[in-house]
């Protein structure tokens, strides 16, 4: 265009876009479901906004939030038209260009790896994916605050910008003209279309429509000139008005009693805007009447992936706080998880009444929890207050406290499914086969989430007090005696000696470290189950468990250590012993000295090795001073 004002793209965009452009990449459907989440979010934003200022909206067909798809097969040209937010001028440079986002540079070095362009929508680029069917795009918009401008580029490094004085005038809203490759006129036929919007976008919660032509049957006076009638019916194929299906049930039986029938059927095609897609929340529906297979299509569209969740919970809360809430556990945790934990603030979905809020709000579940994915819809929160007044708000307490119980019952079902599977093998061997496919690489479906999310867990323990004890019940560990099986605290317990008072423990670097440790060695003798816990955090989580079941945690480093089962006999000699090495130990302290050791003490914890360091009751472990050591580096 004339007059354009010219602007080049962040060099990292432009050559995101270069890759794009360029790819082969099998899967270039996805760019609509993409444009159609830009569209919904769109939308989303204007409708929040016009909760505390409904002018917004505009009046006619401007308060029509919907999305709208047309095709021009003559130019090759695929339109998207939304009634969302729109961009202004400042908009359009930065969103589409200029402005450098984190996910650029991830997501380039992600496809290296991967090749994998379906994840693009997750690191914030989505609207790029639109280059991999067009070589030219003009992105036309119209924000409340601006004039209406035209985006435009080849995607050759450089982006223009005009005032758009000629096209129709949009009122509010974004279109989106896509040129289509050569090769990728396909996405100029409907059933594609509509394939497509089926398969990516069924969860909008905005109708989307679609421009499309349809066969009526129609029934028309028989004339004698045929000229007259070859005439009308090209008249009436680009008329636009709805046809009333009715029409399709006439049946010409019964014009023959006349003997000369005055009309006759034929076949007509209508333009008009067909609905696609059924924008009932998935979420107000009955948990009875979706299906898992649905569930599993609304995570993927949820999550921008093709991954199926772990697990998933949909529930209502009732009574002074009404909510409705869907959660999912992930198959896998994201990449650095962990490693970001205070700085991640991955949220829920958070809706108020059917009006999407945010999908920033990190206050509805705590941190440890964060792995989480979905949404809640509550009933109770207010709709036009700030951000901060909703933080505030007393219900988030207890949405809060329930989406914590819903969660940890959900990862609790995990585990029990796990078990009611293996008593059922147990039981009967016809039923075997029909066990869980994803056993067949011997993995349970709890082993799953304890490799990816058992961090989680641990880190529960240590924040969250009041579910402790459930928390608790969720960890799995090895053991001296599971053989490289992770158990849990209700096994050990289950397993204990007779006369066992408490649960016994040894923390370390290695699995190889603990299970040779000399600290086991009157442990091991004695047929003592000692958990093994190799993992730093581990030291953390147990010094906010003290006890399990009424049974005391005691770790086998610590120089209190006892056996709850000496006896008079044993007493007596210990106090012999102790007598008679008096002197020895009296010796040894005096050559250490203050500085290296606190006392030096006749044990009864060795079976074979002479002697051992161990750490006072109160002080650190020494695995405690290894991991203190290695976070001050
Ligand atoms: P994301 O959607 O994850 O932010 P995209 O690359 O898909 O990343 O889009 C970039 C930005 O462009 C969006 O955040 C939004 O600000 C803007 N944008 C894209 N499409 C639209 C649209 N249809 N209406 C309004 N703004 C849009
Ligand atoms: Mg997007």
């Amino acid at each position: 265009r004339e007059n354009a004002e010219k602007f080049e793209f962040q060099a990292e965009v432009g050559r995101l876009m270069d890759i794009i452009i360029n790819s082969l990449y099998s899967n270039k459907d996805i760019f609509l479901r993409e444009l159609i989440s830009n569209a919904s979010d769109a939308l989303d934003k204007i409708r929040f906004m016009s909760l505390t200022d409904p002018g917004l909206l505009g009046e006619g067909d401007a308060a029509e939030l919907d999305i709208r798809i047309s095709i021009d097969k003559e130019n090759k040209v695929l339109k998207l038209r939304d009634r969302g937010i729109g961009m202004t001028k400042d908009n359009l440079i930065q969103n589409l260009g200029t402005i450098a986002k984190s996910g650029t540079s991830a997501f380039l070095e992600q496809m290296q790896k991967s090749g994998d362009m379906n994840l693009i929508g997750q690191f914030g680029v989505g609207f790029y994916s639109v280059y991999l069917v067009a070589d030219y795009i003009e992105v036309i918009s119209k924000h409340n605050d601006d004039k209406q401008w035209i985006w435009e580029s080849k995607a050759d490094g450089n982006f223009a910008i005009s005032e758009d004085t000629e096209g129709e005038d949009l009122q509010r809203g974004t279109q989106i003209n896509i040129y289509l490759k050569d090769d990728c006129v396909e996405y100029l036929e409907e059933d594609k279309l509509k394939e497509l919007v089926t398969k990516y976008s069924e969860f909008i919660n905005f109708p989307i429509y679609l421009y499309g032509s349809k066969e009526v049957s129609k029934e028309v006076p028989i004339e004698d000139d045929e000229d007259d009638e070859e005439a009308e019916d090209e008249e009436a194929e680009g008329e636009e008005e709805e046809e009333e299906e009715d029409d399709m049930d006439v049946e010409d039986d019964e014009e023959s009693e006349d003997d000369e029938p005055t009309t006759k059927t034929v076949k007509e095609t209508v333009y008009d805007w067909e609905l696609l897609n059924d924008t009932k929340a998935i979420w107000l529906r009955s948990s009875s009447e979706v299906t898992e297979e649905e569930y599993h299509k609304f995570y993927k569209a949820l999550t921008k992936s093709e991954e199926e969740p772990m697990a998933y919970s949909h529930f209502k809360a009732e009574g002074d706080v009404e909510f409705k809430s869907v959660l999912f556990i992930p198959a896998k945790a994201e990449a650095g998880m962990f490693d970001n934990y205070y700085s991640n603030n991955a949220a829920l979905k958070l809706y108020v009444r059917r009006v999407f809020i945010s999908d920033e709000f990190d206050e509805l579940v705590p941190k440890y929890l964060s792995f989480l994915k979905g949404l809640v819809d509550s009933d109770t929160l207010p709709l036009n207050v700030s951000r901060e007044m909703l933080q505030q708000h007393s219900s988030l307490k207890t949405i809060k406290k329930k989406l914590v119980r819903k969660a940890l019952d959900m990862i609790r079902k995990l585990a029990e499914e796990d078990k009611d599977d293996e008593e059922e093998k147990e039981d009967s061997d016809s039923e075997a086969e029909a066990a869980d496919e994803s056993k067949e690489d011997g993995e349970s479906a709890y082993d799953k989430f304890w490799k990816e999310f058992g961090k989680a867990i641990k880190l529960g323990i240590i924040e969250d007090s009041s579910n402790r004890t459930r928390l608790s019940k969720l960890l799995r560990f090895q053991t001296s005696k599971s053989d490289g099986k992770f158990i849990s605290l209700d096994e050990y317990v289950s397993n204990m000696k007779k006369d066992q008072k408490q649960i016994y423990y040894l923390a370390g670097a290695s699995m190889e470290e603990v299970s040779k440790s000399p600290f086991l060695e009157k442990l091991i003798k004695k047929d003592l189950e000692v958990i093994y816990f190799t993992d730093p955090i581990d030291e953390y989580v147990m010094q906010n468990l003290t006890e399990f079941d009424d049974y005391k945690f005691a770790n086998a480093s610590k120089e209190d250590l006892k056996f709850g089962d000496k006896d008079d006999e044993e007493k007596k000699r210990e106090k012999e012993t102790k007598e008679e090495f008096k002197d020895l130990t009296k010796w040894w302290k005096t050559l250490l000295g203050a500085d290296e050791v606190e006392a030096v003490k006749i044990s009864n914890r060795l079976s074979t090795t002479p002697c051992v360091v161990v750490t006072s009751k109160y002080g650190w472990s020494a695995n405690m001073e290894r991991i203190m050591k290695s976070q001050a580096l």
